[in-house]
């Protein structure tokens, strides 16, 4: 018998989070994470996801704090025209 039952083995993709068109698959057999997002795949491993995950949220905390500027009074732009002057 030769042993060719493993290689022959169909990954079992898990879906460990799934949000509209924002989807992270787990492959246990060779332990690959894929992100599906819109028609966008990301190949990536368990250290790489850690740091996306951070990187995605110190951004999205800038942005909040960007976003909050321009929405209030304008500071960004006022910052900008303070710095033009002469
Ligand atoms: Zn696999």
């Amino acid at each position: 018998m030769v042993k060719s039952m493993n290689s022959n083995k169909q990954h079992k993709k898990v879906s460990l989070s799934n949000s509209g068109e924002c989807r992270v698959v787990f492959c246990p057999d060779c332990g690959t994470l894929e992100i599906n997002f819109g028609t966008s795949t990301i190949r990536t491993n368990y250290e790489s996801l850690q740091v996306l995950s951070s990187v995605l949220n110190h951004a999205k905390v800038r942005l909040a704090k960007i976003h909050d500027a321009t929405a209030g009074n304008d500071t960004t732009q006022q910052v900008r025209r303070i710095g033009r002057v002469h």
